[in-house]
């Protein structure tokens, strides 16, 4: 069986050299539903040999759910980014959240799981949200090529989300 997808881009040498390991395992990625049709009839996803991919393939039709939906959905992000309020960020905000926004769009181009969820303007910062661990950390990994700062990720209680904190003083 031939694979469709046909974004070749994503496979560019230049996108290899990555500082940080990609997927894990986590609870949202079995679908509870497999007979039938197997794309997800939010974002059309197609669920094919263990893995959701997106596909320009037409046959399928959607009845799952796929995991990056029922995220959206539940509001369980796998990874979160807390960029701390500070004069740098005051400063370069819209670049920085542009940054973010570019990046993620290229990663979910690549990979049907991995969702930018939100941007949101808060009191002490700026939190972003996303559906899987591999789009926040590569988003951590486009901010601090570009802006430079502090980055600290962890992992909390084992609850599988990966929390990642960025500062940059003022300067
Ligand atoms: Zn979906």
């Amino acid at each position: 069986m031939k694979m469709t997808d046909s974004r070749d881009h994503c496979v560019s040498p230049m996108r290899r050299d990555r500082i940080f390991q990609s997927h894990t395992d986590d609870s949202y990625r079995t679908p509870t539903r497999v007979q039938g049709g197997k794309a997800c009839r939010e974002c059309g996803a197609v669920y094919e040999k263990g893995r959701w991919i997106w596909t320009t393939n037409a046959e399928q039709t959607g009845q799952l759910v796929c995991p990056a939906c029922r995220r959206i959905h539940e509001h369980a992000p796998a990874g979160e980014l807390w960029l701390e309020a500070g004069g740098y960020l005051l400063a370069h905000r819209d670049e920085v959240v542009s940054l973010l926004q570019r990046e993620a769009a290229y990663e979910e181009t690549c990979y049907a799981l991995e969702r930018l969820m939100s941007i949101e303007e808060q009191a002490k910062g700026v939190r972003v949200t996303t559906t899987g661990r591999h789009m926040l950390r590569r988003l951590c990994e486009a901010l601090v090529l570009a802006h430079h700062g502090q980055l600290s990720l962890k992992y909390r209680d084992g609850g599988g989300i990966l929390r990642a904190r960025w500062k940059r003083p003022g300067d």
